[in-house]
């Protein structure tokens, strides 16, 4: 057996010679859109926060309202005494925000998929999963120990034909979806997901991390679908358009109830501090009361797609898939020169030959920015080919 050290030097060699090994930037934040990087200042389009709440002067004084006093951390789970005060009116307000009987906050976006799916399926149950589904679902769907199968991506003939064949064989079925895919932004069809739900007995999940606050007036994508749609269980985080940390499920009054008493993340692992949760409120109160901020992420997500002539974005992110490694981290650092930050996303948090670059675009962009960027992107980034 190799040393510990010996290991990890000929892992990190070993990723470092097909362009995956990832370091940790530093990246100060200065506002919600304006970030220093080796000193050097550039526009971000790569934050995932959406309507620039982050840095919103209501939901920093609510934080450190609530940190004067609730104290800086919840001093346990939530099932011993960690269950401040402020947890009930938030998940009240989620559960009204998507229209669902209760909800549930948990640590992050990654602790609640990963605590919830295990309640909820086990060894004799099926798991359908969308192939490019966030990683903590896939973890979810693991731990869980029930049978995975693989849909391809938003195929619902596809998901509609493993039903077919696979439904009878388990007790449980669950089908688990991102509502907005975190780097295609493209939209699950979730009309027709809940429709093959209904009608094989099967109860569907999404994970709506990238919805919230952006699409459907802020609530999500089930609300952009223009019809009422059935979703059982509403997943998403308060990481991204709320600004805060967290993440939270929306579901019915007894499922909630099961999960509280069930969930492994939830159950073991202490309550989120008062200033995440006091933020997230302050966060939603702000979106609730100006929903034409909600709309601008997605206009300018579409003004880019426009003016460097691309699919129109159905979401604030939009890929440029460039295909190789390398090339994706050229093009990002070409970006950073003219300043902008772009991050380079790269397999395996996305299928080999589809590194790309994924941009976010938030509230606060100007159109300048945009107009910049297209042009950055036409001149320097596009003409290399395909
Ligand atoms: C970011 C993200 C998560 C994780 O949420 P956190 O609160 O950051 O842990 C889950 N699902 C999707 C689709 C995401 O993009």
């Amino acid at each position: 057996m190799p040393s510990l050290e010996q290991f990890a030097k000929s892992k990190l060699a070993a990723l470092e010679a097909v362009h995956r090994r990832r370091v940790l930037a530093e990246t100060d934040r200065a506002d919600a859109i304006h970030v220093v990087r080796d000193d050097r200042a550039m526009v971000s389009f790569s934050c995932n926060d959406y309507l620039n709440l982050t840095h919103h002067p209501a939901v920093k004084a609510a934080a450190v309202a609530a940190i004067e006093r609730h104290g800086t951390g919840a001093g346990a789970s939530r099932l011993i005494t960690g269950n401040h005060p402020l947890y009930s009116v938030l998940e009240d307000r989620l559960a009204q925000w998507k229209g669902a009987e209760a909800a549930c906050v948990f640590g992050s976006g990654y602790l609640a998929n990963a605590g919830i799916i295990p309640v909820l399926v086990g060894p004799d149950d099926l798991v359908l999963v969308d192939a490019l589904s966030h990683s903590c679902l896939w973890a979810g769907a693991q731990l869980s120990r029930g049978h995975v199968e693989v849909f391809r991506h938003n195929d619902a003939d596809h998901l509609r034909a493993l039903l077919e064949s696979n439904r009878g064989l388990y007790t449980r079925t669950l089908i688990v979806t991102d509502g907005v895919f975190s780097m295609d932004g493209d939209l699950a069809p979730l009309a027709a997901l809940s429709a093959l739900a209904e009608h094989y007995d099967a109860w569907l999940m999404s994970d709506d991390a990238h919805g919230l606050g952006v699409l459907g007036g802020g609530h999500g994508s089930a609300s952009a679908c223009g019809e009422k749609v059935k979703i059982d269980l509403q997943m998403g985080t308060l990481s991204k358009a709320l600004g805060s940390y967290g993440g939270y499920l929306c579901a019915s009054r007894p499922v909630i109830d099961l999960i509280k008493t069930r969930a492994r993340t939830l159950v073991y692992s202490t309550g989120l501090p008062p200033a995440s949760v006091a933020a997230a409120l302050a966060a939603l109160d702000v979106m609730a009361a100006d929903p034409a901020l909600c709309r601008r992420p997605l206009d300018n997500a579409r003004a880019f797609t426009r003016g460097c002539d691309l699919a129109l974005a159905e979401s604030p992110i939009v890929p440029l898939i460039l295909g190789e490694e390398a090339r994706a981290l050229a093009a990002s650092k070409t970006l950073e020169e003219e300043g902008f930050l772009v991050t380079a996303i790269r397999p395996p948090t996305v299928p080999a030959g589809t590194a790309r670059l994924r941009f976010a675009f938030t509230a606060g962009h100007t159109a300048a920015d945009i107009v910049r960027l297209c042009t950055v992107v036409r001149n320097r980034i596009l003409p290399q080919g395909s």
